[in-house]
């Protein structure tokens, strides 16, 4: 069997000063994926954070990585360009699949990679149902048609990212609003996929329908073998232009 190297990366700031979030993710909320994602014997988990050296992913780290999962919210700004446009590097040339989780919309990794803002609308926690849209999809895999998550933060449309090539989930909000729940992309040659629950007060990453998501998800994503060399290839961006975006 071949195992998946997967790096939970999570920015873990509100952890430390958060006493709401503390006492929901006492180790990290990287910890809690880790714990669940640790069951399957095909992954091998390990962490990284913000504050960590090389920002928890030096090259080593990244270059053995098969599946890199993403959480950040406060301190997006304070990844480094340059290592943001390595993992979109990584991403494009079909090295390494990319998971955006929650807040994750606005990081630079996730913006630079689907090649838009991420914008989109908040507001209170409240109730969520989130609805299968895609059932044959891998990643809905065992996900019943829908189901309720009691508490996350409301995330609504628009939401500014590309056409998906797959639109898995929808979130109904208690306040009637709706939102692109769980989407893919197709970058190059690798694949990315975002999921919206995971606020850091609420209680997602303890739900078994989402953890399983997520599970599928990193086998969903993780790299393809391919029958051919990929070339070392990748288009720049600037982040100028990614900057502009936000004006
Ligand atoms: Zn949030």
């Amino acid at each position: 069997m071949k195992t998946i190297n997967v790096t939970v990366w999570n920015e873990f700031r509100h952890e430390k000063t958060d006493p709401a979030c503390k006492s929901v993710y006492p180790d990290g909320l990287h910890a809690t994926i880790k714990a669940f994602l640790d069951v399957n014997e095909d992954m091998n988990v390990r962490l990284a954070a913000l504050d960590d050296p090389d920002q928890g992913l030096p090259d080593e780290v990244l270059e053995s990585t098969d599946v890199l999962i993403w959480w950040g919210h406060m301190a997006h700004h304070e990844v480094s360009d340059a290592l943001a446009e390595k993992i979109r590097q990584r991403v494009y040339l079909g090295k390494m699949g990319f998971i955006a989780l929650h807040s994750a919309h606005k990081s630079k990794p996730f913006r630079s990679i689907v090649g838009t803002t991420g914008n989109l609308s908040w507001g209170r926690e409240q109730k969520e149902i989130v609805w299968t849209l895609l059932p044959s999809h891998p990643i809905a895999a065992g996900i019943p048609d829908h189901f309720l998550l009691p508490k996350e933060e409301l995330y609504s449309e628009p939401f500014y990212i590309p056409q998906p090539d797959e639109l898995i989930f929808c979130g109904w909000f208690e306040d009637g609003h709706v939102m692109r729940a769980g989407a893919t992309f197709h970058t190059g040659a690798g694949k990315v996929f975002y999921f919206q629950p995971g606020h850091e007060t609420c209680h997602a990453y303890h739900d078994a329908n989402v953890q399983r998501i997520i599970t599928n998800a990193v086998r969903w994503v993780q790299p393809n073998e391919f029958g051919y060399p990929i070339k070392d290839e990748c288009p720049q961006i600037t982040w100028k232009t990614v900057d502009e975006f936000n004006k």
